[in-house]
């Protein structure tokens, strides 16, 4: 195990221990300019002198952490300055006694980040940074009590599920396979089974006694985190609270779903953690296609092919809808590729029940082939009657 003994920081800036802070000051831009890693780059030992003054100056440089400092002999955030003040009383550093550090890991404390030579300026602070980090967790239990763990709420789950056609459209029941995190059937999301036991290493007070030295510090127990106690882990859950499990969820997709459309169903999303809620489910509905129909929103559009005599003097002919046969007046002289409406032949609005989509229908003029000669003739005399050039319109543009 590593020890430190105190270091003399008045001696480090070669200061009088009465020295004023301008003094201090004065000593320590002196003594950086020498040793700065940017004036020597590449040495070693300029950079550790540097790192000795910065740390030197950090603390003796400051009112509050000087005054420590005399008191105890060492410097850290964590001393209450009381704490530091009675022990000056009772003898204290004065008296010359060093202070242990032995039993402190203080691995790491000499080699922070920031020590390849010549590349930073400043190289000292950063590792009298990373000294304070060290410094702080060993002392810092008192200060940031680590919470036990409290109710957490499960997280939401996303899936995607597919609605044929006619589910989308008439509403029905679906099935998706599910796979999410439940509750630990053992111990019902607990993570822990039987009761809390005392923890030994505090004896469920939460705290535990470290010695600095001659000085005491009170820190939170590591092995129970503070919490005074410790439980057995479930065997089930291995102490998670929670298993996987994939079951089939079955949910009703109502009438007029839509494409992307997004189900939540409360409460099927990952279980809670300590008795927290369990989160939401969201299923994004895709809808399957159809071969004639085609959905877009409430609508439907569909082709339908007619005849020339149709198209030209009007008909009525049988389309499907999505519910029953119905009947379509083709007005007389509807060119191909002309769309007709019909009202409220679409797909029943989700929302709105009732408030029905159209269906639109695209014409296709199917032309007929003459495989007579008495439909031939038939054709020509049409011809010779209704001379139009469909395409002088074209020219016209030109
Ligand atoms: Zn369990
Ligand atoms: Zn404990």
């Amino acid at each position: 195990m590593p020890t430190t003994t105190n270091k003399d920081y008045y001696a480090t800036l070669g200061v009088k221990k009465t020295a004023t802070a301008t003094e201090i000051r004065k000593a320590f831009r002196k003594l950086a300019r020498r040793y700065h890693p940017d004036v020597n780059p590449g040495d070693k030992r300029a950079e550790e002198k540097f790192k000795e003054i910065s740390e030197a100056n950090d603390v003796i440089s400051d009112e509050k952490k000087r005054k420590i400092y005399d008191q105890v002999g060492f410097y850290s955030d964590q001393i209450d300055p009381a704490q530091a003040a009675a022990y000056a009383r009772q003898g204290g550093a004065g008296r010359g006694t060093p202070v242990d550090f032995g039993g402190f890991d203080f691995t790491g404390f000499q080699s922070g980040p920031g020590q390849h030579p010549g590349q930073q300026a400043g190289a000292g602070s950063q590792s009298w940074g990373n000294f304070k980090d060290i410094f702080s967790g060993i002392f810092s239990g008192a200060q940031q009590p680590q919470q036990p763990r409290g109710p957490q709420p499960g997280t939401d789950l996303e899936y995607q599920a597919t609605a044929d056609f006619w589910t989308a459209i008439r509403g029905g029941q679906a099935r998706l396979q599910v796979h999410r995190q439940e509750a630990c059937p053992t111990c019902h999301g607990q993570a822990h089974t039987g009761g809390l036991t005392q923890c030994p290493e505090c004896n469920g007070t939460g705290q535990v006694t470290q010695m600095g030295g001659r000085m005491k510090f009170n820190i939170n127990c590591p092995q129970c985190n503070g919490t005074g106690h410790t439980t057995n882990a479930c065997h089930t859950c291995h102490g998670e609270g929670v298993v996987s499990s994939t079951e089939p969820i079955e949910f009703r997709i109502k009438a007029g779903t839509r494409d992307g459309q997004r189900i939540r169903l409360q409460g099927k999303g990952n279980a809670g953690l300590n008795g927290g809620p369990a989160g939401d489910l969201y299923l994004i509905v895709r809808t399957g296609t159809h071969p004639v129909f085609t959905r877009e929103g409430d609508d439907i559009h569909l082709t339908v092919p007619v005849t020339v005599p149709e198209a030209s003097l009007g008909a009525k002919v049988d389309v499907p809808t999505i519910d029953v046969r119905a009947q379509l007046k083709i007005p007389p002289g509807t060119q191909s590729g002309q769309k007709l409406r019909m009202r409220g032949r679409g797909v029943e609005n989700a929302q709105h029940p009732g408030q029905r989509g159209d269906q639109i229908v695209t014409v296709e003029v199917v032309v007929p082939h003459l495989n007579d000669e008495r439909s031939r003739e038939i054709m020509r005399e049409l011809a010779k009657l209704n001379a139009q050039d469909p395409r002088a319109a074209l020219f016209e543009k030109l």
